[in-house]
């Protein structure tokens, strides 16, 4: 038994007692005991009052003077009381810091409820994204930002890549988006400014291609004199080595530029090209052609299966250029009498088109490295293939126009495959 109850069973015998005794004397014992228990009930009533007007009307003042078991419990009640005042005082500092923090960061960072719409945001965001405190608040954030490809992102995703778009409420400026969610799909944007990266990757693609639209011309006049004295016979045997591996080079080189203009225009933000319907039956044979003329020293069977009637929407030219690196990179590391597989197939959702060969293949730890410009597995047979180490780049930067993606799989020593993936929105009959 606790002290406390041990105290108040003594009380209320004490009262007893006192009432008891001169019952005992007048014969009237059992009424005084009740009027005793009645006065005791009284103490509590008034105890429990007293307790009750206190919470109701000041909890954080000191609690009123009580006795007994009712003391004890508006201690307990007053400590409790101000653990958590001084609890709840130290998250409002944490809140009130990391707002102040949130707040001075460069980036816009805005918090978005599950129905997507704007809970906070932070000053930056008020000067990047134009979003008003008084006015915004609570508005779905699609409704302020409403460029098309934003809604697409913020809708559905994914959200492992960010978003790079032109301003909404600044021209000439441009934004990188990144969404994140936490809690129970509550979202949160960040979004900064990227316009003097974008300037950047501007100049650096403005140079390259500038230079190469440069050299092209020079390179054009020494391939035509190289080409003439490569072929004048009366050349002594040394000159004409010299001449012929002269005019090789030159042609690597015409053939980088060529691969670096195409890039450049690939990349570059307006293009837009008009989309039509692809006969790939035709296609699939004019690269049939092309490939048996590449290289037919090595011998290759080269065959083409067509297991789809369905045509491609895309820009044919660019597409072409695409599966001919395909083809030719097959041949190129492939070695002699191999066998290469140019395939058009689909299924329900997805086309594609296949470039499949028994060559070197490739080890793993490069595959996710070779659409980077330059990227090269083995640089010194690249170059005696003649390769530029453009051609995957210029094969990827296609499949983004025609939103697809590429596939590799290779096995060293067994052999590659390279599928284009094209969406079922990009097949037609
Ligand atoms: P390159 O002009 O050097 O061929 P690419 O961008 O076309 O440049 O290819 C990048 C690298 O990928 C090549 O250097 C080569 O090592 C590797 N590669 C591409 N296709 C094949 C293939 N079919 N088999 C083996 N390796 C390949």
């Amino acid at each position: 038994m606790t002290t406390l109850l041990k105290q108040e069973l003594l009380r209320l015998a004490y009262i007893l007692l006192v009432f008891a005794i001169p019952g005992w004397f007048f014969h009237i014992s059992l009424q005084l005991v009740f009027l005793g228990l009645l006065v005791y009930l009284g103490l509590h009533l008034r105890s429990l009052h007293k307790l009750h007007h206190w919470l109701k009307a000041n909890p954080t003042e000191p609690p009123p003077e009580l006795s007994g078991i009712w003391e004890d419990i508006a201690d307990n009640i007053f400590r409790l009381q101000k653990e958590e005042l001084k609890a709840k005082q130290n998250l409002l500092g944490i809140i009130a810091r990391a707002r102040t923090s949130v707040s001075a960061l460069e980036e816009a960072v805005v918090l978005i409820d599950s129905q997507g719409n704007l809970e906070w945001w932070n000053s930056a965001a008020e000067k990047l994204l134009g979003f008003k405190s008084d006015i915004d608040i609570g508005k779905p954030i699609i409704n302020l930002i409403r460029d098309p490809s934003f809604i697409r992102y913020f809708e559905h995703g994914p959200y492992t890549e960010g978003l790079r778009l032109p301003s909404w409420s600044q021209p000439n400026r441009y934004v990188q988006y990144e969404v994140t969610r936490f809690g129970q799909n509550d979202r949160l944007l960040i979004a900064y400014d990227i316009t003097r990266l974008h300037q950047l990757e501007q100049i650096r693609k403005d140079f390259v291609a500038n230079v190469s639209h440069e050299l092209r011309t020079p390179l054009t006049v020494l391939s035509g004199y190289l080409e003439t004295f490569a072929s004048n016979e009366e050349l002594p045997p040394k000159w004409a080595r010299a001449f012929k591996q002269m005019e090789q080079q030159a042609t690597r080189m015409s053939n980088l530029v060529n691969d670096l203009l195409m890039l450049s225009r690939l990349e570059s933000d307006n293009i837009k090209q008009e989309h039509k319907a692809i006969n790939m039956t035709h296609l699939l044979e004019q690269l049939r052609l092309d490939a048996q003329a590449y290289d037919p020293e090595k011998q290759h069977a080269i065959l083409v299966n067509i297991d789809s009637p369905l045509r491609l929407l895309g820009t044919e030219n660019d597409l072409r250029s695409a599966f001919l690196n395909l083809i030719t990179n097959a041949i190129k590391y492939t070695p002699a009498c191999g066998a290469i597989t140019i395939r058009w197939s689909n299924d329900e959702k997805y086309g594609y088109f296949s470039v499949q060969d028994n060559g070197i293949g490739i080890e793993p730890q490069h595959i996710p490295r070779l659409t980077e410009r330059f990227y090269r597995v083995d640089a010194a047979r690249s170059s005696a293939t003649g390769g530029t180490g453009l051609g995957l780049a210029i094969v990827k930067h296609v499949l983004l126009q025609h939103k697809g993606i590429l596939n590799i799989n290779s096995k060293p020593n067994i052999g590659s495959t390279f599928t284009c993936v094209f969406a079922r929105e990009s097949l037609v009959d």
